[in-house]
């Protein structure tokens, strides 16, 4: 099952994805996790992707495109994906539509997220992480048992340096009018389903399932 995750920052994208992905047992492809591992390890694809997410700003779609692409070849993705935050960009979903044209597949699935705006800036300035196994948590909507503390592997919580209340607005300015282009982009090509993203996470997940497997029947 070949999936695309959309979303405004914070609609809940990587918390479902992570979820899904366990049920359905496909890669979890996450452009922005991507992006923070080659940071991490000070990679040029790191150092690069740095500029544009300490501003708020998306990545090229050069710079994207390519990494996405050499992704989906890799073996794990033969049974499905779930692509969790790319395509962002109208150029990005044509240059997926091409690649998987080239691999003989097609998206089976385009689940948006939506989201009110006043609710994602509390969602992402929030929002924690797990140093150690990168799991999601949430200071109010999602505790961890212990604070600061990650229920599954006891690591250590930080907060991103772009969920900053700073960078969390122009995040938020620079995704509406990319995302009403891609929700145009695949309206249009008939595979678009909404999911209310304002229900509570398990309530989500279950709306995305049932998405999911009313296809597999
Ligand atoms: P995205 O990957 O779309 O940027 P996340 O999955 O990281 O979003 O979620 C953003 C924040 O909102 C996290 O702190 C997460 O715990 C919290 N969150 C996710 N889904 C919900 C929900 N349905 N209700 C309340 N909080 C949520
Ligand atoms: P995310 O973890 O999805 O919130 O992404 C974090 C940051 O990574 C974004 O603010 C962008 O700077 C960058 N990024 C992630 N995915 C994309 C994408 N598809 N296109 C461009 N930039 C991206």
């Amino acid at each position: 099952m070949n999936i695309v995750l959309m979303g405004l920052p914070g609609a809940g994208k990587g918390t479902q994805a992570d979820r899904i992905t366990s049920e359905l047992r496909i890669p979890h492809i996450s452009t922005g996790d991507i992006f923070r591992q080659a940071v991490k390890e000070g990679t040029p694809l790191g150092l690069e992707a740095k500029k544009y997410m300490d501003d708020g700003q998306l990545v090229p779609d050069r710079v994207t495109i390519g990494i996405v692409r050499e992704r989906l070849g890799k073996d794990d993705c033969a049974e499905g994906f779930l692509l969790d935050g790319f395509p962002r960009t109208v150029p990005q979903a044509e240059a997926l539509d091409e690649t998987l044209k080239e691999l003989g597949r097609s998206l089976d699935h385009v689940l948006y997220i939506e989201v009110a705006e006043a609710e994602l800036l509390k969602r992402l300035t929030g929002r924690r992480i797990c140093s150690s196994c990168g799991a999601t948590y949430h200071v109010v909507f999602d505790p961890p048992k212990q604070d600061g503390v990650c229920d599954r592997c006891d690591g250590s919580l930080y907060q991103r340096d772009d969920d900053r209340e700073e960078t969390v607005a122009k995040r938020l300015e620079v995704n509406l009018g990319k995302t009403r282009e891609l929700v145009d982009y695949y309206q249009s090509g008939g595979n678009l389903r909404r999911i209310d993203g304002a229900q509570p996470i398990d309530k989500v997940t279950e709306s995305i399932l049932k998405v999911l497997r009313g296809a597999i029947r």
